[in-house]
């Protein structure tokens, strides 16, 4: 499947908590460089017909602002953790604009979590104003969305399937501590990777960052970058410094150019 030239977005490179965390005085926390500070993970990809976001993060609205975007054709959802969905009732934005759906991709899990935590989106009766977006499954079968080609590629968050997303030669994945040899082949040929790397000390559910490094590698990837950061990894400039070539931490509004 052809892939048009995409424009990558950072729109978030922080964990759960985000960079400065609430109430914390850490150097990290209360550093003035502009890349310390981190809003939850999320990334646009834009081809010139096609806007589409990478979850919906709490400070969703902030980063659409931020970044300037004018309109969403497709929202899709890795999995159904709080600082990845929590931002979807501001995507009503975009229908008093627009005057149509908004089409959202998730897997059966996370749209489970979905008509949990915005039930009000789901019901009968709907209260005027608020969400109007159109659910469509996906698991692991590729699909488009407007003119941009999806795969998905299934990783593993201790216990919990999350979905990365191949587009063309561009992989996103967030949110992963181990990812399966036949998973692994659909990476494979990406010039670009994005992988979640938490800090430098182990966890139970995140890549750390020499795990990161080492999975860029053995993927054999050209370029990769580093995201879902916790202000234990340290100030961006020094870690950014002691990584190997080509491979970066990740910073808020970024921009990567993929032809
Ligand atoms: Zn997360
Ligand atoms: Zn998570």
């Amino acid at each position: 499947m052809i892939c048009p030239p995409l424009t990558i977005t950072f729109l978030g490179t922080g964990t759960s908590s985000g960079i400065p965390m609430i109430a914390c005085e850490c150097e990290v926390c209360t550093s003035t460089d502009k890349k310390d500070n981190r809003l939850r993970s999320s990334i646009l990809v834009q081809s010139d017909a096609t806007t589409l976001v990478v979850d919906t993060t709490p400070d969703f609205r902030y980063q659409m602002l931020r970044a300037g975007v004018k309109k969403m054709d497709g929202v899709i959802f890795t999995h159904p953790h709080k600082d990845h969905i929590a931002g979807l009732d501001d995507i009503r934005a975009f229908n008093f604009f627009d005057d149509k759906a908004v089409n959202v991709y998730a897997n059966a899990l996370t749209q489970k979590a979905l008509r949990n935590e915005f039930h009000y989106v789901f019901a009968e009766h709907k209260y005027p104003g608020i969400p109007n977006i159109v659910l469509n499954d996906i698991d692991e079968d590729f699909f488009m969305v407007g003119d941009i080609p999806v795969q998905p590629v299934k990783v593993w968050h201790l216990h919990m399937p999350v979905l990365g997303f191949r587009f063309g030669k561009f992989t996103y994945i967030t949110d992963a501590n181990r990812i399966e040899d036949d998973e692994k082949e659909k990476i494979k040929g990406s010039e670009f990777l994005v992988l979640n790397a938490l800090r430098k000390k182990k966890h139970i559910s995140h890549f750390t960052l020499q795990e990161a490094v080492s999975l860029a590698d053995e993927l054999q990837i050209p370029q990769a970058y580093f995201t879902h950061i916790s202000h234990q990894l340290g100030k961006h400039k020094e870690v950014d410094a002691e990584l190997p070539a080509n491979r970066c931490i990740a910073y808020d509004m970024q921009q990567l150019f993929i032809d």
